[in-house]
């Protein structure tokens, strides 16, 4: 991929993905706060709004600039809140997830991550 994504009139870093800022006044490149990478500013004008019919370019790109500026965990989905005795800790909380691992009248496998210590088991139904 060549060139910085563009999004209404927002540009994103093509190499680490941080939100690149607006060039000022007389400004002919932008550089990326994060690496540095440097954008030409006409990046702004040449390019049209043509991410509309992606909905997912937004938010991902998003995503992407928080990894980088903060390094927190985020997670994602981690399960459902359930009360289930951590086996090592002995929390009474932990998140749970079902998968379906094998054919489906052969059961599903539950697994479970304790809140307070992150440590996983499963339960085979
Ligand atoms: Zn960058
Ligand atoms: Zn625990």
């Amino acid at each position: 991929m060549v060139g910085a994504h563009k999004i209404g009139s927002l540009l994103f870093c093509p190499r680490c993905g941080t939100l690149l800022d607006l060039p000022k006044d007389g400004e002919i490149e932008v550089v990326c706060e994060q690496c540095a990478h440097v954008e030409p500013a006409s990046s702004y004008e040449n390019t049209e709004i043509t991410t509309r019919s992606d909905p997912d370019a937004f938010p991902s790109a998003l995503r992407q600039k928080r990894k980088t500026q903060t390094k927190t965990h985020e997670g994602g989905y981690q399960g459902t809140l359930v009360n289930e005795k951590c086996p090592s800790c002995g929390a009474l909380e932990a998140y749970s997830t079902e998968k379906q691992l094998r054919s489906a009248d052969e059961g599903s496998t539950i697994f479970y991550t304790c809140v307070a210590c992150d440590y996983g088991w499963r339960l085979n139904n």
